[in-house]
């Protein structure tokens, strides 16, 4: 028996979600519960779900709100909905400082990249900014420990600098669309001196959680603001 397994006896890992004995965070069980949409359902440009079901030949339109007033970012994917195991995998990671999960989250994106976003050939990964005191209070950004792993994994540089929050924004859990992006309105900067780092890039950008796309458009105008050519969003869940 190596090291490893000796570990796993004296420690043995469980299920984060069902307490399940597992070999690790999420069993198989849980795994296999996770709600992710099939591909032909989805808005084409931000990824929420426009159609009930696949119907062979015909292609998901765009939705509502990105015909109207289309994001900044030219695309954005979520690796599984917002409900199940992902719902407290993702709550545990961000509000009890269960930084344990971040493979098993990381996963998922890689995944949901693989699936979704080969074609893009990001240049570069950065995560969406959390605001001072939030960071302060939880001790890391849950984006940008997502964000590093992600790019680990694709083999693409994390630069997280290139994306910073110049104000900072009220919860916005509570508003609607419109709310949103007036909340986040002019709330992200990507500094002047690190241009070469987004000048004529394809942006990869990192959030866990994806809701209306406010957050995730505004950055990407940042970014885009700073000569970025691309911009794509990839997050863990989608609400
Ligand atoms: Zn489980
Ligand atoms: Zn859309």
């Amino acid at each position: 028996m190596n090291l490893k397994g000796v570990l796993d006896l004296l420690y043995p890992i469980s299920c984060a979600v069902c307490g399940a004995p597992s070999p690790a965070h999420l069993c198989a069980a849980c795994r296999a519960s996770i709600h992710v949409r099939a591909a032909e359902t989805c808005c084409r440009r931000c990824g929420k779900v426009v159609m009930e079901a696949v119907s062979a030949g015909v292609a998901a339109p765009l939705c509502g709100p990105c015909r109207d007033q289309p994001p900044k970012f030219d695309l954005a994917r979520s690796a599984a909905e917002f409900k199940g195991p992902v719902r407290e995998l993702v709550h545990l990671f961000k509000y009890h400082k269960g930084t344990w999960l971040c493979d098993e989250l990381a996963d998922l994106l890689e995944g949901c990249f693989l699936a979704h976003c080969r074609g893009e050939a990001p240049d570069v990964v950065c995560p969406v900014p959390l605001n001072r005191a939030k960071a302060r209070e939880r001790g890391y950004n849950q984006a940008g420990l997502l964000a590093e792993a992600l790019a680990a994994r694709i083999g693409v540089p994390a630069v997280p600098g290139i994306l910073v929050r110049c104000r900072n924004t009220p919860t916005q859990t509570h508003l609607g669309a419109a709310g949103r992006r007036a909340n986040v309105a002019g709330a992200f900067l990507s500094p002047p001196h690190l241009r070469p780092w987004a000048y004529g890039r394809c942006v990869l950008l990192v959030d866990d959680v994806m809701t209306t796309g406010a957050t995730l458009s505004e950055c990407a105008g940042a970014l885009k603001a700073n000569g970025a050519e691309r911009v794509v969003a990839i997050t863990v869940a989608r609400d």
